[in-house]
């Protein structure tokens, strides 16, 4: 075993990781990054399918983002925001507010996905107390929903597989059916090899469940304060894409019933659903946007949190009416952090992304179209750059498998033997590769999917 893989064995504990399976292999250490592709200690490289657990944008090792880190890095790395402003926050904060909608004016910056997310919660929570004088203001998030892993993003989230054990530690929220169309109880479409998008055949019973549960909370006489949801595609939910028109729907009832509405990008958002935020496609305005991961084209940790003048001002007061939110981390509104996400904005902005972007997408379509050959892969969810492929036992049937039998691990080892990595959520594998990559990896990636899945499970 290499002496780094030595190392880790020895001290390092992995997020979302069963610790003994880690220990009994020698872990791929990874040592460079050039584009969609990553290198070993051991001078293998493999593709990274899925942008490095969504994060990565314009591939790594990218030289304008380098550059302005580089030259960030000549003036300061950083300095608090408690207390102190700096340059390419406040530059940040007027292009995120100018690119998602100019509505969301204000911008409190934070590390990661669940911090952002927590912002947001906090910030409504509170509002609402402050607004509509509700003792204790109740959430509303979609089934299966992830939106982080501190406690109050946990309290949002639906995946018992993830979250159970916690409901000791939590505030109770509520969850609402998402649309996931392929088992979904009033979806009278026949199971088809062709493309997913057509597959609906239903009333939006959905829809009509998000009503009902806005109407009863209300009869308890405690509305819904807010709702929180993933626009367009729910991710480790199993990468469940939304039907067209569900988002506007959901989101006029949710807004009918005096409900603010927490847009969780942080998937989603920065070019992967085929337009700069996911909440453009069907003109949603929320009043959070919760943004992280490529925020930083995947280079450095670092979270946003936009929202209105309206919220921004029921925390104004005199100091000593302690209306001020008291909330921040040690590293918000890093300079480097900003720097790099400047730069990736720039970038993801320039015709010459767009236009990237747009082809990829065509071109992961098409690839993607010939793993419906096999029997079992069930369902192919595709939104831009992203893409879930359900594993079943027979697509007939769309019997899933056992988790015990590690159906999508078990594939993703076999695609890293053959030089493509991603995780699996559950049954789903996941392809979300990084919007540099050409049309021979995105081949090579489509490829491997295939063969690994025939390797594990026949013909
Ligand atoms: N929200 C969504 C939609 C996510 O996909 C994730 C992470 N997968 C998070 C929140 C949490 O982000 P982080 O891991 O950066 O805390």
């Amino acid at each position: 075993m290499h002496k780094l893989a030595k190392l880790d064995h020895q001290f390092v504990w992995h997020p979302f990781t069963q610790m003994r399976d880690w220990l009994r292999h020698e872990p791929i250490v990874i040592v460079k990054g050039r584009g969609a592709e990553l290198r070993d200690v051991r001078g293998r490289t493999f593709l990274d399918a899925n942008s490095s657990i969504w994060t990565n944008l314009h591939g790594h090792n990218h030289p304008k983002i380098n550059s302005a880190i580089r030259r960030q890095l000549k003036e300061i790395a950083h300095s608090s925001a408690l207390g102190l402003a700096n340059k390419p926050a406040s530059l940040l904060a007027r292009k995120l507010s100018k690119a998602a909608n100019p509505k969301l004016a204000k911008v409190f910056f934070s590390d990661d996905g669940s911090t952002a997310l927590e912002v947001a919660l906090k910030l409504a929570y509170e509002f609402t107390r402050r607004t509509k004088k509700i003792g204790n203001p109740k959430f509303l998030s979609l089934a299966g929903a992830y939106h982080g892993d501190t406690v109050g993003a946990v309290s949002l989230g639906h995946i018992d597989l993830f979250h159970q054990a916690y409901g000791g530690l939590l505030f109770k929220s509520d969850k609402v059916m998402s649309p996931y169309c392929y088992r979904c109880p009033f979806n009278r479409a026949k199971p088809e090899r062709n493309d997913a998008r057509n597959y609906r055949k239903c009333n939006w019973e959905c829809v009509g469940k998000v009503e009902q549960k806005f109407s009863s909370q209300k009869k308890k006489g405690n509305p819904f304060a807010a709702f929180v949801f993933e626009p367009l595609m729910q991710g480790a939910a199993g990468m469940i894409p939304q039907p067209a028109g569900w988002l506007k729907g959901v989101s006029e009832i949710a807004r009918g019933h005096g409900a603010l509405l927490i847009a969780d990008e942080v998937m989603t958002g920065f070019g992967r659903t085929g337009k700069l935020f996911a909440c453009h496609h069907e003109d949603v305005q929320p009043d959070f946007l919760c943004l992280a991961k490529g925020l930083t084209g995947g280079c450095l940790p670092m979270a946003a949190t936009l929202t209105t003048k309206k919220v921004f001002d029921a925390f104004l007061g005199e100091y000593h009416e302690f209306k001020t939110f008291f909330h921040g981390h040690s590293y918000t509104a890093n300079q480097l952090g900003a720097a790099a996400a400047l730069a990736s904005l720039e970038i993801l902005e320039s015709s010459k992304s767009i236009r990237a972007r747009q082809t990829l997408e065509m071109n992961f379509q098409n690839e993607l179209r010939s793993l419906w050959q096999l029997p079992n892969v069930g369902d192919i969810r595709q939104v831009g750059l992203i893409a879930g492929i359900e594993l079943v036992k027979d697509w007939r049937t769309r019997e899933p498998f056992d988790l015990r039998e590690r159906a999508g691990s078990r594939v993703c080892e076999a695609m890293a033997a053959r030089g493509v990595l991603t995780r699996p959520i559950g049954n789903v594998i996941v392809l979300m590769p990084p919007f540099c990559t050409t049309p021979t990896q995105l081949k090579k990636i489509v490829a491997v999917t295939q063969k690994s899945i025939v390797e594990i499970f026949g013909r």
